[in-house]
């Protein structure tokens, strides 16, 4: 390699070589292709049946017939292939909304560039919580282990070394001295030469076998495939029924068996799955709009059950714009620093001191550069910023105070580090200072002051004085970082152990604005009866304070600690739940503890979304119901645990999801109703009229009709239905409430009896006004197409009156309807299908009775929704407050 390893790449070289080796990206995993999705359409036991039928018909001579299924056969599959073919195009287009980084040292600085742009030979920064970007030749590691069971199956981590060699054709799980694309850090730090990239790597070779989809239907869509069988049988039982009945009566065998099938095809819900996922789809793609990529589709309806939000703090509520803001010496000296953010200039002044006295800061404001792992390089005219917010914040505050941020890694060589790891809570470093060598450490002030024996010049330490300094400052909002320092003695033998001698130095406090939108979405939470706590690795004051201005809690709330939880845990169940109810803030929680939290929340009956973004996150974030990572800051290991990404990291986002999540679920509810209720009403049609000795009202090929006509088109275009405006103002529905709820029975029943009787009475009435059998068919058939047309005005909301949906809310349905009903006008005037389906023409005076009475499924349906809403109110509310 010509350049040092110190230097990179050059830029112009980066770019030639990813001319010579191409991208590093795997191929996008080919979806299936459409005929592939169109083919797969025929394999179902419903259609089986049909296609026998068809057979039948053949054999029978019933050519018309068969041609007729087969017609509806080819219709409903092709609808079906452009429904899934797009679904699948929106999941693929998803992905690449979330992209992969990686540290690279090129032109001698570290950058943050796309992984696709890894080329070999570049110097890669790995740190925990990354995703191995490419296959590395690790060239220095600190305390690095990686977890590599996409590859091995191993799950537990491997430990990695370079001190001895390992020859070249070792095993994978054996090269500790490699590091491999898709493989996780989940601890330290290192830095290694990439050495093949996109398929030449590792991951790349074998990329068929890690990249195969799960193929696990979600549990939504199982439940729904469950649900259709069960619908299935008892519909069938009833046909069966109906069949023995028909054919002792006298009619032909394969004339029956021809209804049973249409009848079996009709009122059977075998569309719901495929309008399902395109409800999903549907609901994945606005999510999208709203900065929530889903990676696992379902996701897409679990977010909408949510009731418990457990929020991470810093970057989440708030900004993750760290600013120190106060330095409070031991003495009790207090000092305050102008400049926000990123502005490199601000005045230090001491309290009481005059302007300049600033000279007892220099050795703490040092510690807090020095044990830093951020980046701050002046380039292009601006300053580049890459690195944790604590860090940066206090490359500022040395900014602020003099220091050189270009050249002070000359000046201040550093000989070992300890790097921030959220388990530790702090980091260190020991640097050459003048000649001698020293250790500087930053963290929580319980981690430091553990570690320290002093005070600045020598005095000894009272560390509740210390503590209660800590608390007032954390009380204040601020989060507080201590410092400290000390001597490294000669002979030391790592670093680990120089760190419990140290002089304390003191205390910085840092803001973190909270997010402008924060407040106001976790107001709209408490309307949408969501919980919203906060859970944090930070000091309970400071946790209080920010959730307070928040009103996550009340002003006499207080927090609750990792430690008392864990202690809880500890005596049983009981104070556990008790523990983690009375609170909504929890402070100095660590990961495991963390997970204790959700589990109990989830054993309490809380639909739990949890969201994160460190590699301790990962356990929680699994674990809940809905895991949520941050797009922007969070770690490639809390991405790949989560089902949903925030791209914007925002608060806000996560309640614009749950809304999505519930319009989804109201809309799949509402294609369950319209497929269901119309089977409902044709089979009580049917029912009806051989109870009473009628002959059959509607043909097997006209019932197709119908079925093909309405449904078909109008299920799907109701997975499109907008939102009806209430979502986030009523209470999330239970976790352990079905689809197939009181209020959805009492609909089905009501409308469907309904549809069905006053069809029946019609087809009844027209029999006996001395009509042929033919045309009272017609008349029947012209009432159920213009009943479903109703039905589907119906089915636009469970609760809200149809004339309060905005008519043009929902051009698709609009555009069904139309369609629905003048294909059907068409049919009656066209030669020859006119004659297939028995059709004809008929009078105004019939057009216009048939539509008053397919409007009275509106009164009635009206009526029911007004009743409810009624019992709804006087009902005592059970989730008040
Ligand atoms: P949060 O839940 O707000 O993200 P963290 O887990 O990041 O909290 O931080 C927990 C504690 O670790 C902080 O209160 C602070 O004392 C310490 N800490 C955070 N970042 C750093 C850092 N970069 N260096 C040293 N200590 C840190
Ligand atoms: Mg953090």
């Amino acid at each position: 390699m010509e350049q040092t390893a110190a230097q990179g790449l050059s830029s112009a070289e980066a770019k030639e070589r990813l001319q010579e080796f191409g991208p590093n990206q795997l191929p996008e995993k080919r979806g299936d292709n459409p005929a592939r999705i169109f083919v797969s359409q025929f394999n179902s036991p419903f259609i089986y049946m049909l296609l026998a039928a068809a057979l039948v018909s053949f054999g029978l001579d019933h050519t018309v017939n068969g041609v007729f299924i087969l017609a509806v056969l080819v219709l409903n599959a092709t609808i079906g292939t452009i429904q899934e073919y797009s679904a699948q195009r929106a999941a693929t287009a998803l992905k690449q909304m979330v992209p992969q980084f990686a540290a690279v040292i090129r032109d001698g600085e570290t950058q943050t560039v796309n992984a696709t742009e890894l080329v070999p030979g570049d110097m890669v920064l790995l740190v925990s919580g990354d995703k191995v970007p490419a296959d590395l030749a690790l060239s220095s590691v600190q305390d690095l282990l990686i977890n590599e069971s996409v590859l091995t199956g191993e799950s537990n981590a491997a430990i990695k070394q370079v001190d001895t060699p390992i020859p070249a054709d070792a095993p994978l799980a054996d090269r500790s001295d490699q590091a491999f694309a898709g493989t996780i850090v989940t601890h330290g730090r290192a830095r290694g030469e990439v050495i093949a990239t996109g398929l030449q790597s590792q991951i790349g070779r074998i990329a068929a076998d890690v990249s195969a989809v799960e193929h696990i239907k979600p549990p939504l869509l199982q439940r729904i495939e469950r649900f259709t069988l069960r619908v299935s049988y008892s519909v069938l039982a009833v046909i069966l029924l109906l069949f023995v009945i028909t054919l002792f009566r006298g009619a032909d065998l394969a004339s029956v068996f021809l209804l049973g099938v249409a009848l079996a095809v009709s009122a059977i819900p075998e569309g719901l799955p495929a309008a399902i996922t395109v409800a999903l789809a549907i609901g994945m793609r606005r999510m999208a709009k709203v900065n929530v990529i889903v990676r696992k589709l379902v996701a897409v309806e679990s977010l909408g059950s949510c009731t418990y939000i457990a929020s991470d703090k810093t970057g989440t509520l708030t900004v993750n714009e760290m600013t120190a803001k106060v330095v409070l010496l031991p003495d009790g000296r207090r000092y305050r620093v102008g400049g926000e953010g990123m502005d490199m200039h601000g005045d230090i002044l001491g309290e009481g001191l005059p302007p300049g006295e600033n000279d007892d800061l220099e050795p703490l404001i040092l510690s807090g550069l020095l044990a830093n792992e951020a980046s701050l390089v002046f380039r292009d005219n601006q300053w580049n910023a890459s690195g944790d917010g604590v860090d940066l914040a206090f490359q500022v505050l040395a900014a602020k105070y003099g220091f050189d941020l270009q050249n002070y890694r000359q000046t201040y060589t550093e000989l070992s580090r300890i790097p921030y790891e959220s388990e530790n809570a702090y980091s260190a470093s020991t640097n050459d200072v003048a000649g001698e060598l020293r250790v500087h450490v930053k963290g929580s002030a319980e981690k430091v002051l553990a570690m320290c024996k002093r005070l600045p010049g020598g005095a000894s330490i009272d560390p509740t004085a210390i503590m209660t300094q800590a608390d007032q400052l954390a009380g204040e909002g601020y989060r507080v970082l201590a410092l400290a320092s000390g001597a490294v003695s000669e002979g030391t033998p790592s670093l680990a152990g120089c760190i419990n001698d140290l002089t304390f130095q003191g205390l910085v406090g840092m803001i973190d604005p909270l997010r402008p939108e924060a407040k106001d979405a976790i107001a709209r939470c408490r309307d949408a009866n969501i919980k919203v706590a906060m859970i944090t690795g930070d000091h309970p004051q400071t946790a209080l304070a920010l959730a307070r201005e928040l009103r996550i809690a009340d002003t006499d709330d207080k927090a609750v600690t990792g430690t008392q939880v864990e202690k809880a845990a500890a005596q049983g169940e009981e104070q556990l739940a008790e523990c983690v109810a009375s609170s909504s803030v929890f402070a100095r929680v660590e990961p495991t503890q963390k997970l204790t939290i959700v589990q109990r929340l989830i054993d309490s009956g809380h639909f739990v979304a949890v969201t994160g973004d460190g590699v301790n996150d990962a356990p929680a974030l699994r674990h809940a119901h809905v895991g949520i990572a941050m797009g922007k800051r969070g770690t490639d290991v809390a991405r790949e645990s989560a089902e949903l990404i925030i791209t914007d990291d925002n608060f806000a986002s996560i309640l614009q999801g749950i809304k999505q999540g519930r319009i989804v679920y109201n809309n799949i509810r509402k294609v369950v109703f319209l497929l269901i209720s119309t089977g409902a009403a044709e089979i009580t049609l049917f029912i009806l009229s051989v109870l009473f000795g009628f002959p059959i009202p509607l043909f097997p090929i006209q019932l197709l009709w119908l079925n093909l006509v309405t449904n078909g088109i109008q299920d799907v275009a109701l997975a499109f239905e907008p939102e009806e405006g209430d979502e986030l103002k009523r209470a999330p529905r239970a976790p352990s409430e079905t689809i197939f709820n009181r209020i959805m029975v009492e609909r089905v029943l009501v409308n469907a009896v309904v549809m069905g009787c006053l069809a029946f009475i019609v087809f009844a009435w027209s029999l006996s006004q001395g009509m042929s059998e033919e045309s009272a068919r017609n008349i029947t058939l012209l009432l159920m197409v213009l009943f479903e047309n109703v039905h589907v005005l119906n089915s636009r909301s469970e609760t809200q009156s149809v004339f309060r949906q905005p008519f043009f809310g929902n051009p698709l349905l609009l555009f069904g309807m139309l369609a629905a009903q003048g294909i059907h006008i068409a049919a009656m005037y066209t030669p020859g299908l006119k004659d297939v389906l028995q059709v004809e023409p008929v009078s105004l005076l019939q057009w216009a009775t048939l539509l008053c009475i397919a409007l009275v499924l509106i009164v009635v349906s009206e009526a029911h929704k007004h009743i409810n809403k009624r019992k709804a109110a006087t009902r005592p509310s059970t989730d008040a407050g």
